[in-house]
């Protein structure tokens, strides 16, 4: 991959941009995921990748946004629950604090999801920090608790069953992970 900013022509294939313009993924790596408009934006899965073009209206189709266009690539070694908690800590240390639902919901997300990647976690989290992200979207005074909203509702909807390893605890990503870290 050569991470950089590119100026392509809109509407150019997803797959293409990655593949060609970007110089694809790793060798042999498979495609996970790909979030096209920067952190906040919903995920595609690799099968929409497959069908959607660079441009606001094939993105939208596919319940995303093109956003900033600044695109995150995921290939199959992310576990999608540490992406999901990465991504929590983040807006839950950029939250102003203004806002109940944005103050308190970011940093819950982002405890319950710290306990989900530990594997100290069970179905019912997964419920929890769905409802949490419902809570926070649109009741907020800028759009802060949206953009961890939009991720968490696509994330679990598009990779529960990642989420549910972890309830199993045998996410083999994340036990070598958590055993090279120690
Ligand atoms: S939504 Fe915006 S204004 Fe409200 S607490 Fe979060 S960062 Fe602050």
């Amino acid at each position: 991959m050569r991470p950089g900013v590119y100026e392509v022509e809109m509407g150019i294939p997803m797959r293409k941009f990655i593949n060609e313009t970007c110089g694809g993924l790793k060798a042999g790596k498979i495609l996970k995921a790909v979030v096209p408009g920067g952190s906040s934006m919903p995920v595609l899965t690799a099968q929409e990748v497959e069908e959607v073009n660079l441009d606001y209206e094939a993105i939208a189709s596919k319940g995303s946004l093109l956003g900033s266009g600044g695109m995150i690539v995921i290939d199959e070694d992310t576990c999608m629950v540490w992406a999901l908690e990465n991504l929590a800590r983040f807006y839950s240390h950029e939250s102003c604090g203004q806002c109940s639902p944005c103050r308190e919901g970011t940093g819950w997300a982002y405890k319950v999801l710290k306990r989900m990647v530990h594997f100290d976690c069970t179905a019912e989290d997964i419920e929890l920090v769905l409802d949490i992200g419902k809570k926070m979207a649109g009741k907020t005074i800028c759009v802060l608790a949206d953009s961890l909203a939009m991720p968490i509702a696509s994330y679990i909807g598009k990779f529960r069953a990642e989420f549910e390893s972890h309830v199993r605890k045998d996410c083999v990503r994340c036990q070598k992970r958590m055993e090279a870290s120690h």
